[in-house]
């Protein structure tokens, strides 16, 4: 036998028995079968085994399993990117022809997919008010199959009425999907908010609270109904959506410290929020604990651990045109300037009020918002930061 065959059918195989804390990194593009039979009957929908790269390895379906835990499922698939999570969601459910509706707070690209992608395949999309479930009732036709929510909202972070919007679709018979990256699986469990019931469909960008690392890109989609879950599957493996072995071990790396960070970004987040409002600086400071009352209801409502995410917006005073909010941003030493929140550094992003699809929460004459997610860095550290950045842009 030549080595270029021995290295390939080498007979050692390494003692059973080894356990660790950590599940290991199973990385297959194709399984092998023991025999044409098992090749014929191998079912890898139940997980019971394995038949190809994309349809799950031991490293993927441990991940799934545990985010089932996290959102209070029965089924997961992963996608590569939040954004993908989302996109399968819209594939799998819609048709040409239906409708959907999107709160006017919505991640941006979600509403960029339902404006182009969805529109090019004759389905339309509306905006509902995600506070006041009448207009979301109000904007529902029989064409209406799906109705994507959002808590707490992008950017402004007013929270829904999550309570209230799942129930009014459950009993008109339409689908719910709720993207909770915010929450993350901790501060709400998006399948059992309420007594046990909560949104059909839970899609989460892994990329941020559950990696934590700043260097993943992944989403999910977990369903507790059969049927739907079936429905997603098949369109995921028809689209060859996969991912990454050490991608999945970075997840899973990431989860037995995810309620830890989660608290201490919280807990860093409203340490900047309250030193915020009363440093006079800023017209509104965004956050759920810190917004209006009927926000801070629907967050209490849903979330009795009363968690946040480490997000807050800031309403830039009407002084701060583009160059000062640049200056502002450019003063900023450990707030580094990016998008993608809950890894360890902290970050900032400007966003002008024009573009935003919501304003509702932003006071009149304010030009910027400053959006802040804290790391896990020093509370005092980032304020001393955020006070010397202010300096600079103060009028002498
Ligand atoms: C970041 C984010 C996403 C998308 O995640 P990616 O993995 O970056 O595509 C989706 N929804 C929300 C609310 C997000 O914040």
């Amino acid at each position: 036998m030549s080595s270029s065959t021995s290295l390939i059918h080498h007979p050692y195989r390494p003692p059973e028995g080894f356990d660790a804390p950590q599940p290991g990194v199973f990385k297959a593009s194709t399984v092998i079968f023991h025999s044409a039979a098992a090749m014929r009957e191998r079912n890898w929908k139940s997980k019971s085994g394995y038949t190809y790269g994309l349809h799950g390895t031991p490293t993927t379906f441990t991940l799934e399993e545990r985010l089932c835990e996290l959102d209070g499922g029965s089924h997961c698939v992963l996608a590569p990117s939040g954004l993908a999570a989302i996109a399968l969601v819209n594939m799998a459910c819609l048709r040409p022809g239906d409708e959907i509706l999107l709160p006017d707070n919505v991640y941006g690209p979600n509403l960029n997919f339902a404006r182009h992608e969805l529109a090019n395949w004759g389905i339309a999309h509306q905006l509902y008010t995600p506070s006041a479930t009448d207009d979301l009732s109000g904007r529902i036709t029989e064409k209406t199959r799906l109705v994507w929510i959002e808590a707490a909202g992008s950017i402004t972070l007013e929270f829904p009425d999550l309570i209230g919007i799942t129930r009014l679709c459950r009993t008109k018979g339409i689908l719910t999907a709720l993207d909770h990256t915010w929450g993350a699986g901790v501060a709400y469990t998006p399948l059992r908010f309420d007594q046990g019931q909560g949104a059909d469909i839970s899609v989460q960008a892994l990329t941020k609270y559950p990696s934590g690392g700043g260097d993943v890109l992944m989403g999910s989609v977990v369903t507790s109904d059969d049927g739907l879950h079936h429905r997603i599957k098949t369109t995921h493996m028809r689209l060859g959506l996969g991912i990454g072995a050490n991608d999945a071990e970075a997840v899973l790396r990431g989860l037995p410290s995810l309620h830890l960070r989660y608290r201490q970004q919280d807990a860093t987040a409203r340490e900047l929020a309250y030193w915020c409002l009363h440093s006079g600086a800023f017209s509104a400071v965004l956050h759920p604990a810190f917004n209006d009352a009927s926000g801070r209801a629907h967050w209490h409502q849903a979330c009795p651990s009363r968690l946040a995410a480490g997000l807050l917006s800031l309403a830039l005073p009407a002084r701060f045109d583009q160059s000062l909010t640049d200056r502002l941003c450019d003063s900023l030493k450990l707030f580094k300037l990016g998008y993608s929140w809950a890894g360890p550094t902290s970050l900032a992003v400007p966003y002008a009020v024009s573009e935003l699809a919501s304003g509702r929460n932003v006071p009149l004459g304010t030009q910027f918002l400053l959006r802040l997610s804290a790391g896990l860095e020093d509370a005092a550290d980032l304020i001393a930061d955020l006070s010397q950045a202010l300096a600079a842009c103060s009028r002498d």
